[in-house]
């Protein structure tokens, strides 16, 4: 075959084929209630392009009936990862966690192997990171992202957009510094039954969304919650494990197991869904390792999207009133749109909304399309540009007709590429995550 010179066949070799020929590939009943909701087979109208077609492909290669570097790997890659068929599985079929396997098993080729380890690197490395996001946050502060975005063709301009559209909208305000916060050895002397968390501070979220970050801090601070510091947490893993590069994953995800069971926190917070969605689905990243997976299933109880704590505490307190702290009066509109990752990965669909329908003055709607992806998923609006494009044109134009002042999106890849979109389209929106809002509202 001419493609063998080029296949990593460890890698291949690497992935056990038991793990994704065993009853969750034979669970697929082939009904079809998946289809409809899938973007890439809603615009492509190819049964391969659909979850039951990519399910036939799994379970082909699986059974050495289609090469892994063919057909298999084209439309697995045209997936956008968004989980959407999980949700209308009547046979719970765990699409996510066989995509990823699946994935691990197509054989790369060297030059675009390279070329994503590269990128990864740059974003999760934290040496190469610290370069990376500072050069970021330097082209961003100066507005030359943002001017250069906006008549930029191609890949240039579309990173141009991408980080234009990370800047703070309410601007940069420093985390209160009243609370000092206690390392994890300080939290085992302290006598008080006050609720603690550690933030997963993450990669891109660390380096472009430290913003939203301060804004879940005030928020959890307001409403009584107490951070635990975990300066060697890494980040989540979720960008290797959706790439394939599953091995990597799991060695970041057994980093932060042992950092976060030290810290004996109660709540482990993010406020990326795609982090949070990585974070809960580790024991399925250890199906293997009976006690990797028994440490990732406990830590995985103790994750909570940030919107999913404050929805709780504003329930159990009876309202907005019940949360110490001033109060900003935000008028306008804001449309809603749901990360895939929180809706479809976390099964978190009401928070958000509930959250943000308790500020007053808000005119708060999901828009039409919100439990349907944007097209960013993570790196493939890089990688599938005019697909990307594809998916996410609806969305842009129920933004537009929906005049908004702000979309809200709990996700980091959703408001960039989200954002990114609107830039090139002249439309000024706003796109903010919905903790800043309510940090607004409460400051
Ligand atoms: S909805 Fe579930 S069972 Fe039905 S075809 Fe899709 S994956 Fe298979
Ligand atoms: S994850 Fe999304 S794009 Fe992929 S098959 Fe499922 S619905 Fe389609």
């Amino acid at each position: 075959m001419p493609g063998n010179a080029v296949l990593d066949v460890n890698l291949v070799e690497r992935v056990p084929q038991s793990i994704i020929t065993d009853e969750f590939l034979s669970a697929c009943v082939h009904c079809g209630f998946c289809v409809p909701v899938c973007p890439t087979w809603d615009i492509l109208r190819e049964e391969n392009d659909s979850p039951r077609g990519r399910l036939y492909l799994m379970r082909a290669e699986a059974d050495g009936r289609v090469n892994p570097a063919g057909a298999f790997s084209v439309h697995l890659g045209r997936c956008l990862g968004c989980r959407a068929c999980e949700s209308v599985c009547p046979a719970g079929v765990p699409y996510g966690h066989l995509l990823e396997r699946a994935r691990a098993r197509i054989p790369p080729r060297p030059a675009a192997r390279r070329r994503e380890r590269w990128l990864l690197s740059a974003l999760t490395n934290p040496g190469a990171g610290r370069v990376t996001y500072a050069a970021a946050r330097f082209l961003r502060s100066f507005g030359l992202a943002s001017a250069l975005g906006r008549f930029l063709p191609g890949k240039a301009g579309q990173l141009l957009r991408l980080l234009a559209a990370t800047r703070p909208v309410f601007g940069h305000t420093a985390a209160s510094t009243s609370a000092p916060t206690p390392s994890a050895d300080d939290r085992h002397s302290e006598e008080n039954d006050e609720t603690t968390y550690v933030l997963l501070t993450g990669c891109v979220m660390d380096g472009l969304f430290a913003h939203v970050h301060d804004a879940t801090r005030r928020t959890l601070a307001a409403t009584g919650y107490r951070e635990i510091e975990a300066p060697e947490q890494t980040c989540c893993g979720a960008l290797h494990a959706h790439a394939g590069l599953l091995e990597e994953a799991r060695e970041q995800a057994r980093r932060n197991i042992e950092v976060f069971e030290r810290t004996d926190c109660d709540w482990i917070v993010t406020d990326s869904a795609g982090c949070g969605a990585g974070l809960k689905d580790y024991p399925a990243w250890f199906a293997d390792e009976t006690e990797w997976r028994e440490r990732a299933e406990a830590l995985s109880k103790r994750v909570r999207d940030v919107t999913e704590i404050l929805a709780a505490e504003l329930r159990r307190s009876g309202g907005p009133d019940g949360v110490p702290g001033g109060r900003t009066v935000l008028e306008g509109r804001v449309g809603y749109d749901a990360p895939c990752h929180l809706h479809h990965g976390q099964g978190v669909t009401e928070e958000p909304l509930y959250v943000l329908r308790a500020l007053p003055g808000l005119e708060v709607e999901a828009l039409p399309s919100s439990d349907r992806c944007c097209g960013g998923a993570g790196m493939y609006n890089l990688e599938h540009p005019d697909l990307a494009a594809r998916v996410r044109a609806p969305k842009l134009a129920e933004v537009q007709r929906g005049a908004f002042d702000w979309i809200a999106t709990g996700n980091p890849g959703c408001i960039m590429y989200l954002g990114a979109g609107l830039m090139r389209s002249g439309d000024r929106t706003p796109v903010v995550h919905p903790v800043e809002l309510v940090d607004r509202a409460w400051s």
